[in-house]
């Protein structure tokens, strides 16, 4: 009568806890492996002391290490929103995509997207050739935009090898501006 946990054996609905007349389920199990649990405490490593069935504490650790899982997604979550810009005015995050890589080599790229307010939809659909970057030296362009009001970002990230042979962005080189609504349209109607 011992709980394995390789799918052999039978399934734990068919188990009771107890005299009672409840069947084993996520909810009944996780009560009675909190209230069975048995703590040991430690004093430099050395065992002093066993809490048998105390319920209370049980619960009260069981709390506890729920509380560390959720303080810790909210942690993750600051840290995925930490990189998204902000728009002031709508106050909210805007969404971001990586739309493109090219060579840095491409001069002619390179100063086109810099100068895309001033471009046509049509010269700014002339720079989504795609092209192999392999592990060159590259840009990766990144566009931030606002759901509110469509004003966004682009953000050209510059990626090149690091010490390790990884691919890194060197932010001395990388650009960033910002850029209205007709271009964040114009580019996200390449880029889907
Ligand atoms: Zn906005």
């Amino acid at each position: 009568m011992n709980l394995n946990y390789k799918m052999v054996g039978e399934h734990v609905s068919n188990y009771a806890i107890g005299d009672s007349d409840e069947p084993l389920n996520f909810i009944s199990f996780t009560k009675e492996m909190v209230n069975r649990r048995t703590i040991n405490f430690f004093i430099r490593k050395r065992a002093v002391g066993e809490v048998e069935g105390n319920v209370v504490l049980n619960w009260i650790f069981f709390v506890i290490d729920g509380l560390g899982s959720a303080l810790g997604s909210i942690f993750a979550m600051g840290f995925v929103i930490g990189s998204k810009k902000y728009c002031d005015d709508c106050k909210r995050y805007m969404k971001e995509k990586s739309i493109l890589k090219f060579l840095s080599t491409d001069i002619d790229r390179t100063i086109k997207f810099q100068d895309i307010e001033r471009l046509s939809p049509d010269q700014i659909k002339g720079l989504f050739l795609t092209t192999k970057v392999g592990r060159n030296d590259h840009y990766e362009v990144v566009v931030h935009w606002c759901e509110g009001c469509d004003n966004g970002y682009l953000e050209m990230k510059y990626m090149q090898k690091n010490s390790k042979g990884k691919m890194e962005e060197n932010t001395n080189m990388s650009k960033e501006f910002k850029i209205s609504p007709d271009t964040v349209k114009a580019i996200l109607e390449q880029a889907m």
